[in-house]
């Protein structure tokens, strides 16, 4: 009899699921479980995660828990570090192993390498990207050091994802370990801002993989993909851009699937340059990742990969920022709403954080951290490769990305309804 701990991370789905679809053939037994880190406070002071964050990953395992149990199993939770909590429930449950997704940030390695320190076996799959790096034509340390020819090279050498897998059949969980799985406790979730682009938490927008299939669905079947390009550096409202990037942060979406559904669609509504660019977006997801697995730690040097001087900061500046009092009005619209919110997209994303970087002149990793506590879609690898590209200290040889505000609201927000919009916290 075999009994193993299926532990998720940022992978809070059954479909596609590669690390549970094998902790399934091997257990007779398997129980899953999710253990939420002990709040912490970032090195600028503030909550490591926002309430709505953390409200919107609690309705992700709301989902979770019950997709699990509608095949007679269950999530267990509980809180601290893998380390902290895994060893002691593998022995009283009497599991020979831990399965779980591999995330190749420094802090989830650090997690994995602390729970084998402690002398448990640990089974991790790289289940993140849509292409897996072992089809890719260079080793890891060899990824191009521009995102262009990295697609470019994938694109000549025709690489597609593996097709998704299916939901698994879930072994019945160990007989010591029915007693110790309890309901998800309840949370108040912070009500929705009329005015956002992602209404967390109406009931199509909270994070479980139900709401996230449903969404994918509904955005092929509206033929969205065919104006995606023409609107995705929109500004306000739902369909100007696809919004897969919350539920695929906490992995209530798999990548692939998204793929394979967008093919489908092409297949029968045609391809366009638009829809292509979904493909392309997504690359740049994939290459982040990469990206992390590359570079490790040295990703979050002060002075970037070229390990610069650590940058200027200014505290009472930087305050101002994130609270949406610069001064600027497109900026403060744009602070307003991703505090408001969660959300913000691609386009004001980069607007704000050029300014933070290059006319503020205040310490890009402090404006990570404000982006990590607020967004939604919050992902390490995507967060550090943005913020790394615009302040010119990533791989790519071009320096960084400074975006002119008023140029930008001159041509994103010409009649001025998104600094109206926002004009009001
Ligand atoms: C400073 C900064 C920080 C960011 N932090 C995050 C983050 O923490 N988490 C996150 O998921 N994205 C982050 N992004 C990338 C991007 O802004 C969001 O993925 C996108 O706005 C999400 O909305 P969407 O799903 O509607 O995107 P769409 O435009 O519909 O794009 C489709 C998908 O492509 C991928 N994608 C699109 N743009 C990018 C990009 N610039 N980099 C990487 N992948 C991309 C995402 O997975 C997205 O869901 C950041 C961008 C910037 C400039």
């Amino acid at each position: 009899m075999t009994t193993l701990i299926y532990c998720f991370r940022d992978d809070l789905r059954l479909h596609d699921n590669p690390a549970l679809t094998a902790a399934c053939q091997q257990a007779d037994h398997l129980l899953p479980v999710y253990v939420s880190p002990l709040p912490q406070t970032s090195r600028w002071g503030f909550a490591r995660m926002s309430t709505r964050r953390s409200a919107f990953r609690h309705s992700a395992l709301q989902g979770l828990a019950s997709a699990l149990q509608q095949q007679h199993s269950g999530l267990l939770l509980a809180s601290g570090s893998l380390a902290s909590v895994l060893p002691a429930l593998a022995s009283q449950i009497g599991a020979s192993a831990i399965y779980c997704e591999d995330i190749a940030t420094p802090e989830e390695q650090d997690e994995l390498t602390a729970l084998r320190a402690s002398g448990l076996a640990v089974e991790s799959f790289w289940q993140s990207t849509l292409l897996a790096p072992d089809s890719l034509p260079w080793a890891d340390a060899q990824l191009p050091d521009q995102f262009t020819r990295f697609r470019q090279q994938v694109e000549a050498a025709a690489i597609q994802p593996a097709a998704p897998l299916p939901p698994p059949s879930l072994p019945p969980l160990p007989p010591a370990a029915r007693q110790l799985i309890r309901p998800l406790a309840a949370m108040d979730y912070p009500p929705a801002d009329p005015r956002s682009s992602f209404p967390f938490p109406q009931a199509a927008f909270v994070g479980s993989e139900a709401a996230a299939l449903a969404h994918l669905a509904q955005y092929l079947q509206r033929g969205l993909p065919h104006s995606y390009k023409a609107t995705r550096n929109g500004l306000h409202g739902i369909d100007y851009s696809s919004k897969f990037s919350t539920w695929l942060a906490c992995g209530s979406l798999s990548a692939r699937l998204v793929l394979q559904q967008l093919h489908a669609f092409e297949a029968e509504h045609g391809h366009s340059d638009s829809s292509y660019w979904l493909w392309f977006e997504l690359l740049w997801r994939d290459y982040f990742k990469l990206l992390q697995r590359q570079h490790g730690r040295r990703l979050y040097h002060p002075g970037g990969l070229p390990q610069r001087a650590s940058p200027p900061h200014n505290p009472a500046v930087f305050q101002r920022w994130m609270a949406g009092q610069t001064g600027h009005a497109l900026i403060d619209a744009g602070m307003r709403e991703l505090a408001s919110t969660g959300y913000l997209g691609n386009r004001m994303r980069q607007i704000v954080a050029s300014y933070l970087i290059h006319e503020l002149q205040c310490d890009w990793r402090a404006g990570a951290a404000w982006f990590e506590a607020c967004l939604l879609d919050y992902d390490c690898s995507q967060n550090q490769g943005n913020w790394l590209y615009l302040a010119g200290l990533g791989t790519d040889p071009r320096g960084g990305r400074r975006f002119n505000p008023d140029k930008q609201a001159a041509e994103y927000d010409a009649d001025g309804d998104y600094r109206q919009l926002w004009s009001q916290p």
